[in-house]
């Protein structure tokens, strides 16, 4: 994607019985920070005491030796952030803490509630904007409602949990358990897997569970708790039904390529994606180019089935990276100047098909390829590995607005015309799905089909953008 419309979050969370568990947390989020870069947090608990240490910025920015060392125990959670909901001030950084008699609750949150402004009316806390946030309160305030309870977490869990619609995968934790939790939809990801030695691990995507040595077990299922602690792990189901609606864009641009989902690698998908893009928009050309780097096996696989040669014709900055503290359009507008530059050996005189996972806004992409055709480029051909963006989302992808999203406001060829690109073709619904060689995907963004109740105003506004 070379233009990022903010991403889902990444959480983590470890209980291992015989290790000090905050070097590991720390690993995890590092294999985490592709989901969110504005803070990262980590809370641990030696069963005792609960110790939070988080900050704005990068995993490497925020944690040192001198501030790990403080966190000790052998459970604990963390998390990588991009604002969707709440502004990006460190109030909203997670893992999130309350006190809840004497339970210590710490919560770490993947994803976005459609019905916040009704729980904070809930809870009297009108003014409070993080959707997270109003999640621990939720718990906590269920706690010390049932303070004599020694299950008071995992109670609270269980009774709060229904109450809340829209996106979550969470990891929670207290000062002797984590639990960990998807939505009866599932739409963010979330895996269990195995500690080597004893222990076990949470994580938003299983290239977490590879650096920190972990074995993945299973996916944490759409609609499921689980519950870790001394006793290995349970689980239970809070939500009277489950409807398994994975984001779609997981496969598409979300994920790692390494991660594995529903079995198989993102990579192989991706790869498949412009297997059946190339059939579906072939193109008269020399050179197949990606926008590096998730555009990268959409293109590999568009080569492979083509026989049009594969070429890097752009070199990302990778010292530069996704730093950007800000998620505002003045720092996306400059971010493809930071990020990518030509190679015009590739370029020039070629005829080159240009191959990205998404176009969102495309304020980007168009000087991306302005880029291609002043390195030389005799033509370029623009093919998306996704379908026109057209419907915001509401469950984690910060794209609420659906004036920016250009499939929204126009035809394929008004925007191949706005690009300035030689020609267009986006990749078609079906064909992303038949590439996921799976199902039970959310398509919202891509069909306006919408799992659960959008926000009332949103709605009317999708109806009349519709086309
Ligand atoms: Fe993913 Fe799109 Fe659904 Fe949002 S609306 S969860 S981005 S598929």
């Amino acid at each position: 994607m070379s233009e990022t419309p903010g991403e889902a979050c990444g959480v983590f969370g470890i209980y291992a019985p015989s290790q000090r568990v905050a070097p590991l947390i720390y690993f995890g989020l590092f294999a985490l920070q592709h989901r969110g870069q504005e803070s990262a947090g980590i809370s641990t608990s030696d069963g005792r005491t609960v110790t939070v240490f988080k900050d704005m910025g990068l995993v490497s920015q925020v944690f040192d030796e001198a501030n790990l060392a403080g966190l000790d125990g052998h459970l604990g959670i963390g998390h990588t952030r991009y604002s969707t909901t709440g502004s990006s001030l460190w109030a909203n950084a997670q893992p999130i803490h309350r006190q809840a008699g004497h339970t210590s609750v710490a919560l770490a949150h993947n994803g976005n509630l459609t019905n916040t402004r009704r729980l904070a009316d809930t809870l009297g806390l009108a003014g409070e904007t993080s959707d997270s946030a109003l999640m621990v309160e939720a718990i906590a305030r269920r706690i010390d409602d049932e303070r004599s309870d020694s299950r008071g977490l995992e109670k609270a869990m269980l009774e709060v949990l229904p109450t809340f619609e829209g996106a979550f995968s969470l990891v929670v934790m207290d000062q002797g358990r984590i639990i960990g939790a998807r939505d009866p939809f599932g739409f963010r990801p979330l895996c269990l897997g195995e500690v080597p030695g004893g222990g076990w691990v949470l994580a938003s995507e299983t290239a977490a569970l590879d650096l920190v040595g972990a074995r993945f077990k299973r996916e944490v299922e759409a609609g499921e708790m689980v519950v870790i602690d001394a006793n290995g792990v349970r689980s239970m189901r809070p939500f009277a039904s489950s409807d398994p609606r994975l984001c779609l864009f997981e496969y598409v641009y979300f994920a790692r390529p390494d991660s594995r989902l529903h079995g198989q690698t993102v990579h192989a998908a991706r790869r498949r994606m412009g297997s059946i893009l190339a059939a579906e928009h072939p193109a008269d050309a020399d050179v197949v180019v990606p926008v590096p780097e998730s555009g990268i096996p959409a293109a590999q696989g568009f080569s492979q089935s083509s026989g049009i040669a594969y070429a890097d014709g752009l070199v990302k900055n990778r010292y530069v990276g996704r730093t950007f503290i800000e998620p505002s359009q003045l720092m996306r507008d400059r971010g493809i100047r930071l990020k990518l530059n030509p190679i015009p050996e590739t370029l020039e005189g070629k005829r080159v098909v240009l191959v990205d996972d998404s176009i969102v806004r495309g304020s980007t992409t168009r000087q991306l390829v302005a880029m291609v055709r002043q390195a030389g480029a005799a033509e370029v051909h623009l093919r998306v590995s996704s379908p026109p963006y057209r419907w915001p989302c509401f469950y984690g992808m910060d794209t609420s607005d659906q004036s920016t999203l250009i499939a929204a406001r126009m035809t394929v060829e008004e925007i191949r015309l706005h690009l300035g690109a030689d020609s267009l073709g986006y990749l078609s619904l079906p064909g992303l799905l038949a590439a996921t060689e799976a199902d039970g995907f959310c398509t919202a963004c891509l069909s306006g089909d919408y799992p659960t109740r959008v926000p009332v105003e949103v709605s009317k506004y999708v109806l009349e953008g519709t086309r």
